[in-house]
């Protein structure tokens, strides 16, 4: 889709700190995350809701997202994942993995913002193991 910004992230018309590429998924670190570390996976291919997506690239995906999951936990050092679709923002569909802690509430989508340079250390970081 032309004009589909997740789109454009992954034929690199537009940049973004990538953790993981196949020939099915990208991965990249949310440009305005609820933690640092959050994570957005998507199929390659444009598809408006997870739902859409085929039976066979969702298998798929459920696997990736579980490696993922498993590098957050060892690289990022949280408590546990959040796992969420929403898609109101971007009409791509994706899952957000959220880096998550039992003394930091996620409600209301707060934001937080990374240090210069900081973005592309966690996108090293988590991409090391994947
Ligand atoms: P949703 O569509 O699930 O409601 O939210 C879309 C998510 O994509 C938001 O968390 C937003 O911060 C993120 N996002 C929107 N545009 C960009 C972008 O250009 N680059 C990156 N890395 N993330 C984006
Ligand atoms: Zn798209």
């Amino acid at each position: 889709m032309n004009t589909c910004i997740f789109c454009k992230i992954i034929s690199r018309e537009i940049p973004a700190d990538i953790v993981y590429e196949d020939k099915n998924f990208l991965a990249f670190l949310d440009i305005n995350p609820t933690q640092k570390g959050h994570i957005l996976l998507m199929p390659k291919s444009h598809y408006r809701w997870v739902q859409d997506i085929p039976d066979d690239l969702t298998q798929e995906s459920a696997l990736l997202q579980k490696k993922i999951m498993n590098s957050l936990t060892a690289n990022i050092g949280c408590d546990y994942i959040l796992i969420a679709v929403e898609g109101l923002q971007v009409e791509h569909a994706h899952t957000h993995l959220i880096p998550s802690y039992f003394d930091k509430k996620n409600a209301d989508w707060h934001h937080v913002t990374y240090d210069p340079g900081e973005i592309a250390k966690y996108a090293s970081k988590i991409r090391s193991v994947l």
